[in-house]
């Protein structure tokens, strides 16, 4: 099984992944011995997924993926966007709680997780985007998942990410879309 060395140790995005990926052996930094922190200093998406899978890539020396993703709202242009996880400076409760005062009063609360997944195999770059679409609720509901699923309501499910299970949020995520685009353009790159 071909193993990739996925650049983040965050267990929530190694769980999802690796149930998403099957196929592959997929090992995080910490399992090989690798300390591996890396400044996310993209301004997109995609430029903070290649510069953590290139950095990964010099430490390991063998195949990474890299993943940066976060919350888009349409009535914050796009806040928190790439700087989701460092939103209010805090946890993902202060993240939460900083959103919803954020839009108090606001009427338009459409909003997307944005995924971008890159791999690196010191040659070949190859990029699989997803999104996936919903509306901030008023107040979080559920506690599964992690980081701002609570407040998503999904336009897929009709309900919370914080309340879905995680099959149901895995077949309508945008890290699961992000995978099977990338996924489909790595069969095509090995034949
Ligand atoms: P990253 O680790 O730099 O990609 O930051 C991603 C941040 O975006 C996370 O810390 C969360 O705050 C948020 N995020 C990304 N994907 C999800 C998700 O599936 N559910 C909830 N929050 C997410």
């Amino acid at each position: 099984m071909k193993r990739i060395v996925l650049a983040s140790n965050n267990p929530g995005k190694i769980r999802e992944i690796s149930e998403m990926l099957d196929g592959y052996e997929i090992v995080c930094p910490r399992e090989l011995g690798i300390d591996f922190t890396v400044e996310e200093t993209g301004s997109t998406f995609y430029e903070n997924a290649l510069i953590k899978a290139k950095a990964l890539y010099e430490l390991c020396h063998c195949p990474t993926i890299a993943d940066d993703s976060g919350l888009c709202v349409d009535a914050l242009d796009g806040a928190p966007g790439v700087y989701s996880a460092r939103y209010s400076g805090g946890g993902d409760k202060d993240n939460n709680k900083k959103l919803l005062s954020e839009l108090q009063g606001v009427t338009n609360r459409a909003a997307h997780f944005c995924s971008c997944i890159v791999y690196y195999d010191g040659k070949t770059v190859v990029e699989g985007t997803g999104n996936t679409y919903g509306t901030i609720g008023f107040s979080e509901d559920g506690d599964g998942g992690f980081g701002y699923d609570p407040l998503f309501i999904s336009d897929d499910l009709h309900k919370s990410f914080g309340v879905a299970t995680a099959e149901e949020k895995n077949s309508v995520s945008h890290r699961y879309r992000a995978l099977k685009a990338l996924r489909e353009k790595l069969a095509d790159i090995s034949g």
